[in-house]
């Protein structure tokens, strides 16, 4: 189970980088951006909060995968990688070598 252990501690850093990289991108697309000189011009004003909501759906998204790696990161951590979410069933290991980020055994993955 060795070999297992070493896969798992693999996965574990790479969450945990890519985490990481994701918490920086996140800060930049929250930074509050300096305003600029013409806040009078209604459709420069359009424009920005245009830019803005983009800016909001794309920090959403990072969240979203954020929540994602913090759930893999846990599932690891309490020793349920590798169990399905729905029925706790053992997920295929050749399942998992394709993407090791599943959380559904095969055949809740179809129900779903
Ligand atoms: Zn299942």
């Amino acid at each position: 189970m060795k070999e297992l252990n070493q896969k798992l501690k693999e996965l574990k850093l790479k969450l945990e980088e890519e985490r990481e990289s994701l918490i920086q991108q996140l800060k930049q697309l929250e930074e509050p951006e300096e305003f600029g000189g013409d806040a009078g011009d209604y459709d420069e004003e359009t424009d920005e909060s245009e830019e803005f909501s983009l800016k909001i759906s794309e920090s959403e998204a990072v969240r979203d995968r954020i929540n994602e790696i913090d759930f893999l990161i846990n599932k690891i951590n309490s020793g349920n990688y590798g169990f399905c979410e729905k029925c706790r069933n053992k997920i295929d290991e050749k399942d998992l070598e394709k993407d090791p980020e599943l959380i559904l055994c095969s055949i809740c993955k179809i129900k779903k």
